[in-house]
């Protein structure tokens, strides 16, 4: 990782056509392994890492995000370019901000902590694991927004 004065972390993360970038400071404070229909649709992926931070920890250092949101108090956000899927913000969870871990120039640096909505996983999906398997989201989240899952505007 890269190293400043002050010694916190630092990640950088960029787009696949380049279009966007980056800079994460200091720690990650969750990293989980998402099994869930609507991120798996979403993302074009059988599964994904979000990397959760703070939303004062993200800065963009290149580009505009294109957002899109198709539930009620969730918007993912996206490059307009290539289709990189790169975030994830919810009302229901305000202070945090989800980054898919293909977005990080060094997705090796991050070791997921549980698997979430495991019951959503794909059949052939196995993990050697010891990690916690969580059967719905995996965060605290505010009960007047519900859960995304009850709450698709569309
Ligand atoms: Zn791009």
């Amino acid at each position: 990782m890269a190293v400043k004065e002050n010694n916190a972390r630092v990640e950088t993360a960029a787009c696949f056509c380049g279009a966007i970038a980056a800079e994460m400071q200091g720690e990650p404070f969750w990293i989980c392994t998402d099994h869930d229909d609507d991120c798996r649709r979403a993302i074009g992926s059988p599964l994904t890492v979000w990397v959760g931070y703070r939303p004062s920890q993200f800065k963009l250092t290149r580009g505009t995000m294109k957002t899109f949101s198709k539930t009620t108090g969730v918007t993912r956000s996206f490059c307009g370019n290539c289709g990189t899927s790169i975030g994830y913000r919810d009302d229901g969870i305000d202070d945090e901000f989800y980054l898919t871990i293909g977005f990080f120039d060094h997705p090796e640096r991050f070791q997921p902590e549980a698997h979430a909505y495991w019951k959503l996983r794909l059949p052939w999906v196995e993990f050697a694991d010891r990690l916690p398997r969580i059967d719905d989201y995996s965060r605290q989240r505010d009960p007047e927004l519900g859960n995304p899952r009850d709450r698709h505007s569309l």
